[in-house]
């Protein structure tokens, strides 16, 4: 998702983080200031979804996630610690004098060019503080045939989009890009249909403003929560339905319901994939009729680090261990170099899966209480390209390697997909 912000990546600003972290101008009464002015700006422009700046007894620790993994960046010297939290707690208008207890604020765009949010926490060695870099306007990702996924993944979706009613289910962990592929779903319907249909949203909170929808968000301080909100937005006459995420079993017989009486209905859902979410919505008491007859498409999907140009081929002579016991032929491992700050990977790229209930033997597997480990069964032997499956394929065109693939996935959970795939 990061490759935007991977191709704008300036040296010369990183340069200038690691230069200020390095030096000890301490004494300027700038240096804080400028400090976290390019702490910020080099983590937004390295593709940094999250900035942590953790005290420990040596200084802040830095660390930074790009491409959803955890790397540390560099330390903030004792000396100045304390200065650099508190002007990332002025920038985003926190009380600096309350210490022992978690804030959160937004720093305004007014004063800087990201969208940033802070959050503190007290530990034992002081303020713990995250800033966490929301996508701003220029997502180079506008529309469902730009995710990067294969051509039959995209019509499957666009007919799900098509219909008039049911419900288009987008199901990942934490950090899988669900959101930004509902909101590519939404610019969709917003470009082939604009004025025919209305579309409405309850979002906690809205990610990404789009016109001509309705975008509500969440202010639980006042008693706006996504339950009575989304109970009173389906009097609102909406046309298409955006939940920015089932949370529980309230929401989900809303949504569903919706789904059920005329309102197409797009949200996400957290689970590991499409199978798993079947089985955790039928474990919250949603009916399986309701289930069977509501759901358009179950999205699964993951997001997996792309192997940066500095990755070695390896044939399959090589040493067994290095594919991890993958069943590919040929595969690549990561290097590292300046243009991937010795990560070797630069990018991630999306796999998805697509539950098909129409398929009267995967339609069968949904009852009271789901097996999902049967159901994926069911749907990958009639046709259901699987996420792990997909992974592999990408071991063996080289995008990414078989340690990413073991790492998004595990591997000892999911034999028995590969004694489905051997069978064939
Ligand atoms: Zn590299």
């Amino acid at each position: 998702m990061s490759d935007s912000h991977n191709r704008s990546l300036q040296k010369a600003d990183l340069k200038t983080f690691d230069d200020l972290l390095a030096s000890s101008d301490f004494e300027d009464p700038k240096y804080v200031t400028r400090l976290v002015e390019s702490l910020l700006t080099g983590a937004g422009q390295a593709g940094a979804s999250d900035l942590h700046f953790q005290p420990t007894g040596q200084g802040l620790q830095l660390k930074w996630r790009v491409d959803g993994v955890l790397q540390p960046v560099g330390v903030v010297p004792a000396q100045v610690a304390d200065n650099v939290v508190v002007r990332l707690k002025v920038l985003a208008k926190l009380l600096t004098y309350q210490t022992h207890l978690p804030q959160e604020g937004r720093i305004a765009q007014e004063d800087f060019p990201l969208d940033i949010r802070i959050s503190t926490f007290p530990t034992v060695f002081g303020e713990k503080v995250v800033a966490r870099f929301l996508p701003t306007g220029a997502v180079s990702y506008d529309r469902v045939g730009d995710l990067g996924l294969p051509a039959e993944t995209v019509e499957a979706i666009l007919a799900a989009l098509s219909q008039t009613s049911g419900i288009l289910l987008i199901v990942g962990p934490a950090g899988s890009g669900k959101t930004t592929t509902a909101y590519a779903c939404l610019r969709e319907i917003l470009s082939s249909s604009p004025e025919q249909r209305n579309i409405a949203s309850m979002e906690d909170p809205v990610e990404v403003i789009l016109d001509q929808v309705a975008q509500s968000e969440v202010a639980e301080s006042v008693g706006f929560d996504l339950t009575s909100g989304l109970r009173s937005l389906v009097r609102q006459d909406p046309d298409v339905i955006f939940v920015g995420e089932i949370r529980d079993p309230e929401t989900a017989s809303i949504a569903l319901q919706a789904a059920l009486t005329g309102q197409l209905v797009i949200t996400t859902f957290h689970a590991p994939d499409a199978s798993a979410a079947m089985s955790r919505l039928a474990d919250m008491g949603v009916p399986a009729y309701v289930l069977r007859s509501a759901t358009n498409c179950v999205l699964g999907q993951q997001l997996v680090r792309r192997l940066c140009d500095c990755a070695k081929l390896c044939p399959e002579t090589d040493s067994h261990q290095s594919n991890l016991g993958l069943r590919v032929e040929t595969w690549r491992l990561p290097q590292g170099c300046p243009e991937c700050r010795q990560s070797g990977y630069r990018g991630r790229q999306l796999v998805a899966e697509l539950l098909d209930l129409k398929v009267s033997e995967v339609a069968s597997q949904i009852s009271s209480e789901i097996d999902a480990a049967q159901l994926r069964s069911a749907a990958a032997a009639h046709g259901m390209k699987t996420l792990y499956h997909q992974a592999v394929e990408l071991v063996q065109t080289g995008k990414t390697s078989p340690a990413e693939v073991v790492r998004v996935f595990g591997i000892t959970d999911r034999q028995d997909e590969l004694k489905i795939r051997s069978k064939k």
